[in-house]
């Protein structure tokens, strides 16, 4: 199951991909959307084609993916103890974390709980080097 913030992260990226936008929690139906400006909460606002539901996820800032340099940063974070924030919005993100036990190679998803920016990263986390003396 995802998190509600993978969910709203997964929702903004498809919207802004222009790609259809599956309901969460209507199977086969399609949310619609469009992004609103407002003065203090820029949103993308979303209204299921079957359901009466909507949704708002704030964006601002805009979601971004982050470069692969950022998110080693993030594993570097992680493995220092370090808080990770989001470079956008010194929002907390969130940690995903899948190991294979055999080959030590994790497989990392960061997402923002803000602004739902997010990046992936898949290695050894005791080789995330970036920004090492
Ligand atoms: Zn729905
Ligand atoms: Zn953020």
């Amino acid at each position: 199951m995802p998190t509600e913030v993978e969910q709203s992260r997964e929702l903004a990226r498809a919207f802004w991909a222009g790609k259809p936008i599956a309901c969460p929690r209507h199977p086969g139906a399609t949310l619609t959307g469009s992004f609103v400006q407002t003065t203090f909460a820029d949103h993308i606002f979303l209204t299921c084609s079957r359901g009466k539901e909507t949704l708002t996820i704030p964006q601002r800032p805009k979601q971004m993916e982050f470069y692969d340099q950022q998110v080693e940063g993030f594993v570097e974070n992680l493995q220092r103890g370090d808080a990770i924030l989001c470079y956008r919005c010194q929002a907390k993100m969130e940690t995903a974390a899948k190991e294979n036990p055999e080959t030590g190679v994790t497989d990392y998803t960061f997402t923002c709980t803000r602004c739902f920016s997010w990046g992936r990263w898949v290695g050894k986390p005791e080789l995330a080097k970036i920004g090492k003396d």
